[in-house]
This record gives C-alpha cells, sequence and structure tokens, in this order.
C-alpha cells in the first residue's frame, strides 16, 4: 500500500463542481482509498493571465495501484471530465490530475516525474499540502510546512471546506 498525493486544479466550466466531481470519482479509483482531503482554495493563473482563476485542492490517496496505472486512472478522470489536451502549455483547463508525491519514491519516466517538478515553487500545492500532512518530508528531505511558510502566497485564498 502507498501513499500518493494528487493535485487538482480547474479553471473552467464550474470550477468548483469539477473539482468536487473529481474527488468524487477519484474515491472510486480501484484497488485505491481517498485517505484526506484538503480544503477548496482559489488561485491565481500560472503563466497566461488572460483566463479565469483557478481552484485547486490536494488530496490524499492510499493505494494498492503502481504509479503509472495511478497515472492512467487520473488521466481517464481528466478526459471524462471533457478535458482537451492543447499545445498552450499552462492554459486554461477543465481539469488537471497531478500525481505531487508517491510515497517517497523517486521517479523519472517519460509518463510520470515525481515528486511534481512544480512541487516546492506552487503556492497552490504546498499550502494545501501542508494543510493536511504539515509534518510531511519531500525525498530531498525538505519539510513541506518550512516550504508552504516560505512561498509567496501569490492571493491564494481558502474558498471552503470540501468535507
Ligand atoms: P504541469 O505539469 O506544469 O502541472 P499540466 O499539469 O497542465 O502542467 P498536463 O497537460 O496535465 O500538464 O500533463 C502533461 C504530461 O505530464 C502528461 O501527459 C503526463 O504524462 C506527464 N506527467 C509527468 N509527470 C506527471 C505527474 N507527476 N503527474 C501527472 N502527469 C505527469
Ligand atoms: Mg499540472
Ligand atoms: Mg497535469
Amino acid at each position: 500500500m502507498a501513499l500518493a498525493y494528487v493535485g487538482l486544479g480547474s479553471n473552467l466550466s464550474d470550477p468548483e463542481k469539477q473539482i468536487k466531481h473529481a474527488v468524487a470519482l477519484l474515491s472510486h479509483i480501484k484497488n485505491t482509498k481517498l485517505s484526506d482531503l484538503s480544503s477548496l482554495y482559489f488561485s491565481r493563473p500560472m503563466g497566461p493571465q488572460d483566463q479565469p482563476d483557478y481552484m485547486n485542492a490536494v488530496a490524499a490517496l492510499q493505494t494498492e495501484l503502481s504509479p503509472l496505472e495511478l497515472l492512467d486512472e487520473l488521466q481517464a478522470i481528466e478526459n471524462k471530465a471533457g478535458r482537451v489536451r492543447k499545445d498552450n502549455r499552462w492554459g486554461a483547463r477543465i481539469l488537471d490530475l497531478d500525481i505531487l508525491l508517491f510515497d517517497n519514491d523517486i521517479i523519472n519516466h517519460q509518463r510520470l516525474t515525481v515528486p511534481h517538478y512544480g512541487l516546492e515553487l506552487r503556492e497552490f500545492v504546498l499550502l494545501p499540502l501542508a494543510e493536511i500532512s504539515p509534518e510531511l518530508m519531500l525525498p530531498n528531505g525538505k519539510s513541506i510546512l518550512a516550504l508552504s511558510q516560505d512561498i509567496d502566497t501569490n492571493g491564494l485564498k481558502v474558498h471552503s471546506k470540501l468535507r
């Protein structure tokens, strides 16, 4: 059994509804249990600024799946939500589900980099992670709580509880 952290993000088609629906689908992934969930946060877009604000959250999953099997499940949920992959990086999207951490694993696969490469740089990932697991350490030994306290919050704010 592994403990994985998944980052959720949406800024199209009623983001709050998208995130809540995605959480429901996460809780139904085979051989996987949703073990924790952050609040829902409002955040400012990265990259192109001519797009709506985002909503973000982080979920903790206990899973018997391999990292690539989990990625397949997450991408199936993204596709089900109607996400269309475009060339414009960091552009608006209905749903983004990223694997942030998978146990203490370091994965450098063509389809999967874990820890997620943006983890230490993104307030909308660090603050929700610190909310649910303040004691968490990255494989490189850094503390999630310390990283979350040092980062510019860029206007990130809690919108509501998710459960
Ligand atoms: P960013 O990676 O900067 O957050 P993004 O999430 O919008 O951008 P996507 O279009 O969702 O990027 O994913 C592009 C590819 O990234 C996916 O096809 C997937 O194979 C790969 N990928 C690599 N590492 C991860 C990870 N940790 N979680 C999810 N996808 C990943
Ligand atoms: Mg992403
Ligand atoms: Mg992604």
